[in-house]
């Protein structure tokens, strides 16, 4: 007699997360805020380990420290990043801005500055998670809807609602840029590079002003933004709102 497969629900796939960091207490603050999402978390204690273990097990996403006692966390951001593009989300004690450029300028995803709330650490680990799922996904979105704003990513069009919104190019170029980043970080030299193709002049003050009249198009409040959040010192991200 053959058993109704129809009432086993197939299994959700759960991700596998990677953790990076020396200290037993905060792995376990980790183990716990990720606990909502996914059963399947490694945990290594060195730099040297986690490289290791990041190329054997290709996790879905890594959470690495930045102070790992035999290798500097930026270091093993540089080597996964070589060849992996899974999100790398990192656990830093400091709160320097030149130190948060630097990493998203070796790949990092976003940053968590110690100590954090378990609630806002899930949230972030999970905005990482879904938008790689997005990436990754065959049918890659034409067009995104943030808010009632639409961007058409083929025909080059912004509207919000049946009202179509004219940017010049280069204001296109650095929605689309911040769009499809949706949710990351992105230094004013990630943006810089990928408008204007090769970096000259002070990118922070050429973006100022394009992205204050960019808000001023697309934000329903300009002076209050929602979509383009500045994060101070370090760029800007394109907020999903979901
Ligand atoms: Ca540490």
């Amino acid at each position: 007699m053959t058993q109704p497969a129809a009432q086993v629900p197939a299994p959700v796939p759960q991700p596998t997360l990677l953790v990076i960091e020396d200290e037993q207490q905060i792995r376990r603050a980790v183990r716990n805020a990720l606990h909502d999402i996914t059963d399947h978390v490694l945990e290594v204690a060195t730099g040297r380990e986690g490289i290791d273990q990041a190329a054997a097990a290709m996790p879905d996403l890594i959470v690495l420290d930045l102070g790992l006692p035999d290798m500097a966390g930026a270091e093993v951001c540089r080597e996964v990043r070589r060849w992996g593009t899974m999100p790398i989300v990192v656990l830093s004690a400091r709160h320097g801005e030149d130190e948060k450029v630097n990493l998203l300028n070796l790949g990092a995803d976003d940053y968590i500055t110690k100590p954090f709330s378990t609630q806002e650490f899930s949230a972030r680990v999970r905005a990482q998670l879904r938008r790689f799922q997005s990436l990754s996904a065959p049918s890659h979105a034409a067009s995104i809807t943030v808010d009632g704003l639409t961007i058409d990513l083929v025909r080059r069009r912004v509207s919000r609602g049946s009202g179509a919104i004219h940017l010049t190019p280069i204001e296109w170029d650095i929605l689309r840029t911040l769009a499809t980043a949706s949710g990351r970080t992105l230094t004013h030299q990630q943006i810089f590079d990928a408008v204007w193709g090769r970096a000259f002049g002070n990118p922070q003050q050429y973006l100022r002003v394009h992205i204050t009249n960019l808000r001023r198009k697309i934000e329903r409040d300009p002076s209050r933004p929602q979509l383009i959040i500045t994060e101070p010192g370090v760029g800007y991200r394109f907020e999903s709102l979901e």
